[in-house]
């Protein structure tokens, strides 16, 4: 039988087929071949004795959270208290997209905006649309309908972000039973590994901590810019194939910040990016 894994408890597999679900084992396979099934992998099971098979290939996969075929990654972004963290936003947003993973920022907190600031954010959640980022707030469960269904969606954010919140606002016992073992995990009653898809709207989601821990690794110079939307966009009509968009002449994204077209603290990060990275070359 095929199904997807949905939880991992230590070595227990839940893998989930035609509405049920089957609690299974890995086979000793698996170590030799030096692969670990993961929550999100599509496996083929034996139903008779409860052990994965075959684990089908896998579209990408995380560390932390350890989970594979992600579709998206929900940034959510507060607005106040904390405000705006652009640097942190650009930064997931960067990362995200290098892992093939589709970002989806969802900006919280609204309603602790004055009139006056409320425009200033507004000027900002149209400039990332723009750009081409899927841009959702949590004013209104409907919101994310066409988000979840069919989809493995990781969340992610800074704290305080109003992450349980929005938890609750697409199901209050989602809430209950992710704060349930975030605490397990606090207290360090849960030494054992737990990583599970939530199933809401339609799809799953998957609710850790880790992520919002993500550096560059892995990515260089050249990646940086291939990963933020519209520096890519405006990158090919500079004069050189190779520009870094930082001291080069005739560099046309540059020009784009200079007039206003590009975000100047979209650049601003972009520049710091770039200087956190140590190229080998
Ligand atoms: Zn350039």
């Amino acid at each position: 039988m095929e199904g997807l894994i949905i939880k991992n408890i230590s070595n227990d597999y839940v893998v989930k087929s035609n509405n049920k679900e089957y609690t299974c084992k890995a086979r000793g396979k698996f170590r030799l071949d030096k692969m670990t099934p993961l929550v999100g992998d599509i496996v083929t099971f034996d139903n008779n004795n409860n052990y994965i098979l075959n684990i089908k290939p896998r579209k990408n996969y995380l560390i932390r959270p350890n989970v594979s075929n992600i579709d998206n990654a929900l940034i959510v972004t507060s607005v106040k208290k904390p405000d705006l963290d652009t640097y942190l936003l650009d930064k997931l947003l960067t990362i995200i997209s290098f892992n093939n993973i589709e970002p989806i920022i969802c900006f919280t907190k609204l309603d602790l905006l004055t009139k006056e600031e409320r425009k200033e954010i507004n000027k900002i959640i149209d400039y990332y649309k723009k750009i081409g980022y899927k841009v959702v707030t949590n004013e209104n469960k409907n919101n994310f309908n066409n988000i979840f269904k069919n989809k493995i969606t990781v969340l992610t954010g800074q704290s305080g972000a109003g992450k349980s919140s929005l938890l609750n606002l697409l199901d209050k016992n989602l809430n209950l039973k992710t704060n349930e073992i975030s605490n397990a995990l606090n207290r360090g009653k849960h030494t054992t590994r737990h990583t599970e898809l939530y199933e809401v709207l339609n799809g799953y989601i998957v609710d850790t901590p880790g992520f919002s821990q993500v550096d560059f690794n892995d990515m260089n110079k050249t990646d940086i810019g291939h990963n933020m939307k519209e520096i890519f966009d405006n990158s090919h009509q500079c004069k050189y194939k190779d520009c870094l968009h930082l001291k080069e002449d005739k560099c046309y994204v540059k020009e784009q910040v200079e007039k206003g077209i590009i975000l100047k603290s979209r650049y601003d990060n972009y520049k710091q990016f770039i200087e956190s990275i140590k190229d080998i070359r």
